[in-house]
């Protein structure tokens, strides 16, 4: 059973030649928490466990606000089933124009973060984000959405971003799954944002099949396996692991656009979540930079890296 997802059936049709669905959407009501005890999970021991920890204890703070808000408000029908007739992503992160409660779910994550105990250095941030919110929240939260590199500083592009992936879980929850379409190579069919990563799952009807999964509204969609999730290449893919970590997180490497994007075995090893393993296997990041390649997926917590 894939945790934080709206998938539901036992394991007895394995085998089965069932097609895989396209989309899977997410479960804002589990999905925070399945990233807040994973996070949990993996800082012990971690060279990275201090980081980790921070992030399992901002996964928490939006697992709470997430059950906490005012229902989101979809884009009305006709504007939605416009943009799939013309292969938009329905909730466009490109287009959608921040409304009261996107930001609200930005604050309430923000004020119930800084409650935390926390580094001096990011409670300074917080306290200047708080402000600036009450002043210019719908710019600036707009901003993180839309711009490629917003004048923002880091810290707080990171929390606004995890405001915004309570907002977009909501949003992409309400949709139904069955009228998303493939938009574009490396596009998420819901928000329109690239791939964080990609999973091989063990999920009924999907068994050792690929889903791709969107760093902000947490869609996961199905690609086909041993092909460049950002161009589309199949020659020339390859898959590189981290001497010394285990196999089941390796890095897909692609020749035609010198790109590349980390693929978790979640079929080997059902713990694995592609947020967090993806945080957590950043040694291999650094290897491939050294040697030149460029890494693809967006995850909102390696924004710094
Ligand atoms: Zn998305
Ligand atoms: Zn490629």
């Amino acid at each position: 059973m894939p945790s934080g997802r709206r998938i539901v059936g036992d394991m007895t049709n394995i085998g089965e030649q069932a097609k895989p669905p396209f989309a899977v959407l997410p479960d804002p009501s589990s999905l925070f928490l399945a990233r807040a005890e994973r996070l949990s999970a993996l800082a012990p021991d971690h060279e990275l466990g201090p980081y980790l920890s921070f992030l399992a204890k901002l996964a928490t703070a939006q697992h709470e606000v997430a059950s906490d808000l005012p229902p989101a408000l979809l884009p009305p029908d006709d504007r939605m089933a416009r943009s799939l007739a013309h292969g938009v992503p329905p909730l466009s992160r490109a287009t959608i124009e921040p409304d009261d409660i996107m930001l609200a779910a930005v604050e309430r994550l923000v004020a119930r973060f800084g409650a935390v105990t926390l580094p001096s250095e990011t409670a300074t941030a917080i306290a200047a984000l708080r402000t600036g919110l009450r002043s210019d929240g719908h710019r600036i939260v707009g901003a993180a959405l839309k711009e490629a590199s917003p004048a923002q500083d880091l810290a707080q592009r990171v929390l606004i971003l995890a405001g915004l992936q309570v907002h977009f879980s909501r949003l992409a929850a309400m949709l139904d799954a069955n009228a998303l379409k493939p938009v574009a190579n490396a596009a998420c069919p819901t928000c329109g944002s690239p791939p964080m990563a990609s999973t091989v799952v063990g999920w009924p009807r999907a068994y050792n099949t690929r889903y791709c999964t969107c760093g902000l509204c947490g869609t996961m969609w199905n690609v086909i396996r041993v092909t460049c999730v950002l161009c589309g290449a199949t020659d020339g893919v390859s898959f590189r692991g981290f001497e010394g970590q285990p196999d089941t997180v390796k890095a897909e490497t692609c020749d035609t656009c010198r790109g590349y994007v980390k693929i978790v075995y979640q079929v080997s090893n059902t713990a694995l979540e592609p947020l967090c393993d993806d945080v957590a296997s950043l040694g291999l990041d650094m290897m491939l930079a050294e040697e030149g390649w460029k890494r693809g997926g967006e995850n909102p917590f390696l924004l710094g890296y």
